[in-house]
């Protein structure tokens, strides 16, 4: 999990010997012991999610919001929340038409203090073992989850700008950290979105999006580019490029963060390649032209 605003005092000693080292041993096992404790019984009282166990909840409800792309809702009790720490994804278990069962991780895209309820938002690939099955559900339905997974400690006011590149379903995160941060009243960071998408069909939840720009002028801004844009269309187009990072995204700077989640082509062209799904690899792309230094892939 990569933390950005946080910093961890480095301790340095000058000890040296068998019994130091055994002791230290000790200690450093014990710790870790209790670290991993804590990490695995994670779950509070009002929440549902933990990594003790898989917990079964059921759909709620679904909406298409494109040809691809589905809203879940799951439904908690009335009391309870998901409980997850921004930014983090949940894994979801579902059960295979064979009977196997497959695990796939899911970012909430609901507020991280919603009760009684919690939304993710599923592009369905043809070929995929989860999110056809995910696509399916009926209300009543049941699954299995897992988590948080964290993958980004973020603390208020790390930064003074945030600025966020998605493509297509990859607004998921950035979605999440968004209203996190535009939910928080003693949080002054400005947030900075770049949503980018093939067509005009292809945006998803863009009332949200709209919706959180009325409400924060002054925090935060939502920008729109199509690969396919219409006659009429107001907003950019074409690719995320260096000419549009540049005119649309807060100019780079050691308070200035960027947060990129999209098709790997699209992550690779604008942040540098990613080895793995875990992996942040280097900085690259338009964002290491234009002198960013701090960049995260979700
Ligand atoms: C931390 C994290 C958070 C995520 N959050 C979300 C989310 O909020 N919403 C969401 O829709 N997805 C999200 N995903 C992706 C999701 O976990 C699955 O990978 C995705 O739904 C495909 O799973 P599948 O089982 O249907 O396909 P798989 O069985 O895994 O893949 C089968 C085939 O589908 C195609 N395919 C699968 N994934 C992709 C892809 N990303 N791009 C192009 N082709 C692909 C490939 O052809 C692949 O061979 C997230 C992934 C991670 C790692």
């Amino acid at each position: 999990m990569r933390h950005i605003g946080t910093r961890f005092p480095v301790i340095a000693n000058g000890f040296s010997g068998k019994r130091i080292l055994l002791a230290g041993g000790l200690l450093a096992a014990t710790a870790g012991g209790i670290a991993a404790y804590r990490f695995f019984n994670n779950a509070q009282p009002d929440t549902t999610v933990s990594r003790l166990k898989f917990t079964p909840i059921s759909l709620e409800s679904s909406e298409k919001l494109t040809h691809d792309v589905k809203r879940l809702r799951f439904k908690l009790d009335d009391d309870k929340r998901l409980g997850f720490n921004v930014s983090s994804a949940v894994l979801f278990r579902v059960r295979q038409a064979d009977g196997k069962t497959e695990w796939r991780p899911y970012t909430p895209v609901s507020a991280r203090n919603q009760q009684g309820w919690f939304e993710i938002v599923v592009k369905r690939y043809d070929k995929g073992l989860v999110s056809p099955v995910m696509h399916a559900l009926k209300p009543g339905d049941t699954v299995e989850v897992w988590g948080p997974l964290p993958f980004l400690d973020y603390s208020p006011d790390s930064f003074r700008d945030v600025g966020l590149i998605a493509g297509g379903s990859g607004i998921t995160p950035c979605l999440q950290l968004t209203r996190h941060i535009l939910e928080n009243p003693d949080d002054h960071t400005k947030v900075t979105l770049l949503f980018a998408n093939k067509t005009a069909d292809d945006i998803i939840l863009k009332n949200e999006l709209d919706g959180l720009a009325a409400k924060h002028p002054d925090k935060f801004a939502v920008h729109y580019i199509l690969n396919s844009a219409p006659d009429k269309w107001q907003g950019l187009a074409g690719n995320v490029d260096r000419a549009v990072v540049e005119k649309v995204m807060p100019p780079a700077s050691a308070s200035t963060f960027i947060g990129v989640c999209g098709p790997p082509a699209m992550v690779a062209a604008v942040s540098g390649d990613r080895p793995g799904p875990v992996a942040q690899g280097k900085i690259g792309g338009v964002l290491k032209e234009l002198g960013y230094t701090n960049v995260f892939k979700f």
